[in-house]
């Protein structure tokens, strides 16, 4: 009986399947978890900087064995609890690397001081601090805190995902009165736009994963704008956010109303031509699911 109960033990620790480089490992059971918000998502006035796992309750492990760098808990405050990130736990890995947890239901002291094994549960998950619903947020440091990194690029890949991102419109913004007026376009068949004066393109586009109506950001966003004058190429990618001077930059180079207007991507502005200009979106999972779609904008300048 008690080999048996060992070997189920030895199996249950196989979802902490290796991660080829660092050694990194999911912070909770990956047999039954699902990203609810993926990195670098717009939260309309910034980015999301981290990724949320829903469900409460679970136990939380550490993504390497580690050191506990910081923590608060409700428990730890007179006064009424009032941060933002509820339960929080940050630990410290080897080579400048860090993580942290928020929103925890439960902090559990670690068996040995301030370390905890790779296989001792520090926390449950939970919904304290402002969240709307039992989830854990968490998030990877590099360069002992100075980049927020896309926890995907080096966790191994766990979630199983065939759904393509889906790629919904292009779109104007024009101001009228006190408010800004989304045009937006979504098919593709040739549309007549008239443009008054030189705008940015917009993009709403997202990523959902199988069996779950949830609306993520993909991980890579490719646009090809072409006309008889010019062909543009660019692309976005969510890798990294950077404190830059208290301001959080997007791969180091872009703030948040640089790429984004609420939740619509900002593909920015082009030397349109009278008649045909064609705009082509690529947008890639994680998973390496891909969705392509072209726009063709029958425009007349009045500029
Ligand atoms: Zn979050």
């Amino acid at each position: 009986m008690i080999s048996i109960i060992i070997i189920l033990l030895i199996l249950s620790n196989h979802f902490f399947l290796y991660s080829q480089d660092l050694n990194f490992y999911w912070p909770v059971n990956t047999h039954h978890f699902v990203i609810s918000s993926t990195f670098g998502e717009s939260r309309f006035d910034h980015f999301h900087s981290g990724i949320d796992i829903s469900g409460g309750g679970n136990p939380i492990f550490p993504i390497q064995s580690s050191k506990i760098l910081y923590l608060e808990f409700e428990g730890m405050h007179t006064q009424r609890f009032i941060s933002g990130t509820g339960n929080q736990i940050w630990l410290e890995h080897e080579k400048g690397y860090w993580s942290g947890y928020y929103h925890l239901e439960k902090v559990f002291p670690p068996d040995r001081g301030i370390y905890y094994h790779l296989k001792e549960s520090f926390a449950l998950t939970g919904n304290t601090g402002r969240s709307f619903g039992p989830h854990l947020h968490f998030f990877i440091l590099s360069d002992y805190g100075k980049k927020i990194i896309n926890p995907l690029l080096i966790l191994p890949l766990l979630e199983k995902d065939t759904t393509p991102p889906e790629i919904e419109f292009i779109a104007f913004l024009v101001p009228e009165k006190e408010t800004i007026k989304i045009h937006r376009f979504v098919s593709e068949k040739k549309q007549e736009i008239r443009l008054t004066q030189k705008r940015d393109i917009y993009l709403k586009v997202y990523d959902m994963p199988d069996h779950r109506n949830l609306k993520r950001i993909p991980y890579k966003i490719e646009w090809i704008f072409k006309n008889q004058k010019e062909t543009k190429k660019n692309f976005i990618v969510f890798d990294y956010i950077e404190n830059h001077y208290g301001t959080l930059l997007l791969n180091g180079k872009y703030k948040f109303n640089e790429i984004y207007y609420l939740d619509l991507i900002k593909l920015g502005s082009f030397e349109y031509v009278n008649g045909e200009n064609i705009i082509t979106v690529i947008a890639y999972d994680f998973n390496q699911n891909k969705a392509q779609k072209t726009f063709t904008l029958n425009i007349k300048k009045e500029y």
